[in-house]
């Protein structure tokens, strides 16, 4: 069992194309695990199998980096779900502004954001690898390098939660893959101080986006891009005046969610916002 001391792997894979990414080859799929020492070789195999397989293409550069945890990772309980029940684009973009100011974010700083999404978050309208960063307040930009983002690593669901925190999902018709591990990196996300998350997928199949925050928990908002449109990505929020070397610390540092998640019925934004009482949640620190 995990958290009784039993040494603990990460697992991590990248696939790119036309090289490695460092020199410019396009980014085609990327997951990792963390897992006990027994289970090393069938992760590392079945992300392998899942970088051949192609995410956003056919990949000629895979590499899989296993590393011993030094120390037991950190146990965070999962974030609630919930899923509003919107129609189309502008009504899913202008339910992630409510959310996001519900947050704490900066009503011009959300929608801010939301355009950025959905330009394409990178320089000339590319998407990133990781997250950009924003001042929830002035929406100033605070990651190191814009190109690129940051990025969270080190991060799964606690391995005696597997069972429990797949049924939990598969229960409500959220069991893909992607639902898990964006609620994983959601989770971490709101754990290490981030106001709230705004996110769609580059994926042009994959239409649902969320935002998250402490507070409101992960609430996914369908239909929230087009069909077929390839631009997305992620901004995390952090309160003004934040420690960005102590989050960029925490984005990296082990995190097992540990837990099989609440999920609630889907409500629209005014029903889950009345059901919140209105009020802004308290900002994390
Ligand atoms: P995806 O949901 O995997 O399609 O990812 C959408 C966007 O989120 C990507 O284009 C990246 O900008 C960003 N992203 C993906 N994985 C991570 C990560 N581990 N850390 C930070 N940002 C990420």
């Amino acid at each position: 069992m995990a958290g009784s001391g039993e040494p603990l792997f990460s697992v991590r894979m990248r696939a790119a194309r036309g090289g490695p990414h460092e020199r410019g080859g396009e980014h085609v799929s990327g997951a990792e695990r963390i897992v006990p020492a027994p289970g090393v070789a069938a992760a590392a195999r079945a992300l392998v199998r899942r970088a051949l397989a192609g995410g956003l293409g056919e990949p000629d550069f895979i590499q899989v980096t296993l590393e011993r945890l030094a120390a037991p990772p950190r146990r965070v309980a999962p974030l609630p779900v919930t899923t509003l029940t919107t129609h189309d684009p502008e009504e899913a973009r202008r339910a992630a502004v409510s959310l996001l100011a519900a947050a704490g974010v900066a009503a011009p700083v959300a929608a801010g954001a939301v355009a950025l999404l959905a330009a394409g978050p990178g320089p000339g309208g590319r998407n990133m690898r990781g997250a950009a960063v924003m001042d929830a307040a002035t929406g100033a930009r605070r990651e190191p390098d814009p190109a690129r983002g940051v990025r969270v690593t080190r991060v799964d669901v606690a391995p005696e939660a597997r069972r429990a925190w797949g049924a939990r999902l598969r229960r409500w018709g959220l069991g893909a893959a992607r639902v898990s591990e964006a609620l994983v990196l959601a989770t971490k996300v709101a754990w290490a101080g981030a106001l709230a998350e705004l996110c769609w997928s580059d994926d042009p199949d994959y239409t649902t986006g969320y935002v998250a925050a402490p507070g409101l928990g992960y609430v996914r908002l369908p239909h929230v891009k087009p069909q077929g449109v390839p631009v997305g990505g992620r901004v995390f929020f952090l309160p003004p005046g934040a420690d960005l070397p102590g989050f960029l610390r925490r984005l990296e540092e082990p995190v097992l969610v540990a837990g099989a998640p609440q999920v609630r019925p889907p409500v629209t934004l005014a029903a889950f916002l009345e059901g919140m009482g209105g009020a802004a949640p308290a900002a994390a620190g």
